[in-house]
């Protein structure tokens, strides 16, 4: 009964505060659900080869996050809020893909990153390999590695490039280029001296000898460098130090691997403004000595936005004809989480959105697939009944059984947890919206942990559709592939001539298929000539 005393003049309250005075009417919501379909009905398949492809993946961006987001940045141009179309929202085609990997329920970035870079699901911690390899263990590595979409984009003449908010030799990146047992073996001073002995190479240096990559943006300066060397930036922290035991300068190799080619290196702002992206063949640019800071806490004048920094790789990317491949990765929606600082993460996700939108303005969505997806989800729920318009980040206005307040975001496990005498902590009087609150959850951990439900992806541009449906983790990679044609699916792409003698290239998934009585009739008996003569 008391549920009942309190929530009375609350829902009288939300009848006034709800909505706005125009949703009143239906013909509000008849004509916005007309135009929706009007859209649906006018959508036409785009069978045209993906020239371009541009990959937004969002680091533990699952559905919940998505969300949650959405509101944030509605709420930040001062409406309610959840009526908000996000870019990625506007996106025609939404598929659902599982995440586990080979060994565990709920996966890492390493794995996930393996299976939709790859196309391959792999363990726990491993990248660029398949499952054969054991995490961190070096020697069940050799002849299990698996190449992912930016070295067959790369072999089939495309230009490529990663672009994150983390350390450039982070998990998601890595699995483009690396091949590692451990996502943690970043410099040759994180590899154990067994693992150097099998022959092992750490990520860093395969950034250099695997695959050729045109746009380097990230962080991630430390492994890099000599050990001991000053970091440019902070010269006297000797954590930003360099860390490699080789003596080697991976910066200096790479520039000088690229003689003959404009390269440039970059390590701030003033910098990488000053990069043309018309007269640039090769752009490395690391603003960090580790990962970059929150985009919250960003010091606008030294480090530039994902969406700056998604839209120099495009622009220099794009100059060449046979077109590229980008990974831009909103690493850090995922540390936000793992801290339970939810405001953090969905800032992130917010910044990330924005440089989707630059992706979008930059290309031409004939020939430019455009796909932003999750790699995993994370412990994180959107629960309790908050008015419309309620703060994404503030709290329910009924009381839980404990009587005291809860936030409309807490999470499953992680550092929030906390009793004090049998109780919660009180939250009446604390800004949960503060960007460094950490939300409360049911099970004490140091570190919050993933979700292992699906996660959505969206597509946009030629082959969209493909990516319709529920699906495995590693079919991205081959869908991605097929769209592109690159990699080893590449029969729909040959170039056939029509009657007209006109040549067209035939993506057409229907194409091969017979299309008149005589031309099946044909099939039919050849396919009877050809199994009489195999046997
Ligand atoms: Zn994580």
């Amino acid at each position: 009964m008391f549920g009942v005393c309190v929530l009375c003049p609350l829902l009288a309250l939300a009848a006034v505060t709800s909505g706005s005075v125009e949703e009143e009417n239906p013909e509000f919501w008849r004509s916005q659900a007309q135009n929706t379909l009007h859209s649906a009905l006018a959508r036409k398949i785009n069978t045209n080869v993906a020239k371009n492809t541009i990959l937004f993946l969002g680091d533990g961006m699952g559905v919940t996050t998505i969300t949650a987001a959405r509101i944030l940045k509605g709420q930040l141009q001062n409406r309610s809020g959840e009526e908000t179309v996000m870019n990625m929202d506007t996106f025609p085609y939404v598929g659902l893909a599982k995440v586990y990997s080979v060994d565990f329920q709920i996966p890492d970035s390493a794995a996930t990153a393996t299976a939709y870079l790859c196309g391959v699901k792999a363990n726990l911690n491993t990248l660029g390999v398949s499952a054969a390899v054991r995490n961190g263990v070096c020697r069940s590595q050799k002849g299990n590695e698996v190449t992912s979409i930016l070295k067959w984009a790369k072999d089939a003449g495309k230009s490529v490039g990663i672009v994150t908010t983390t350390r450039v030799q982070h998990a998601t990146p890595a699995a483009s280029y690396a091949h590692s047992a451990s996502r943690t073996w970043y410099s040759d001073a994180d590899l154990p001296s067994s693992a150097v002995t099998e022959g092992c190479v750490d990520i860093a240096s395969q950034m250099l000898k695997n695959t050729d990559i045109d746009v380097i943006i990230g962080g991630g300066r430390k492994y890099m460098t000599p050990k001991g060397f000053p970091d440019p930036e902070y010269p006297e922290d000797l954590s930003a130090q360099g860390q490699r035991n080789d003596n080697r300068s991976l910066i200096d190799e790479w520039l000088s691997m690229k003689e003959g080619k404009v390269a440039r290196y970059v390590w701030n702002k003033r910098d990488f403004d000053a990069v043309d992206p018309e007269k640039t063949d090769y752009l490395m640019a690391l603003f960090e000595p580790g990962d970059l800071r929150f985009d919250v806490e960003r010091d606008p004048s030294m480090d530039p936005s994902i969406s700056e920094t998604t839209e120099k790789a495009v622009q220099i990317l794009k100059k060449n004809p046979n077109g590229f491949f980008l990974l831009v990765e909103g690493g850090r929606i995922d540390q936000g989480h793992h801290d339970s600082r939810a405001s953090m993460a969905l800032h992130e996700a917010v910044a990330l959105d924005e440089a989707v939108a630059r992706g979008l303005e930059l290309t031409n969505e004939e020939e430019t697939l455009t796909v932003v997806t999750a790699d995993h989800s994370h412990a994180f729920t959107f629960n309790g009944y908050p008015f419309r318009g309620n703060s994404i980040l503030g709290k329910s206005p009924i009381f839980a059984s404990d009587f005291l307040p809860y936030t409309t975001l807490m999470y499953g496990n992680g550092p929030g947890h906390k009793i004090v005498n049998n109780k919660r902590p009180d939250l009446r009087g604390v800004d949960t919206a503060d960007k460094d609150y950490v939300q409360q959850s049911a099970v004490p951990l140091d570190t919050e942990t993933h979700g292992g439900e699906d996660v959505a992806l969206l597509a946009r541009g030629p082959m969209a559709h493909l990516f319709q449906g529920v699906y495995e983790q590693n079919y991205i990679a081959h869908a991605m592939a097929y769209a592109a044609c690159v990699g080893a699916n590449q029969q729909h792409c040959a170039v056939t001539a029509v009657p007209e003698g006109i040549p067209k290239t035939s993506t057409d998934p229907g194409s091969s298929a017979p299309d008149t009585p005589l031309c099946a009739m044909t099939t039919v008996i050849l396919s009877v000539l050809m199994s009489v003569l195999l046997h």
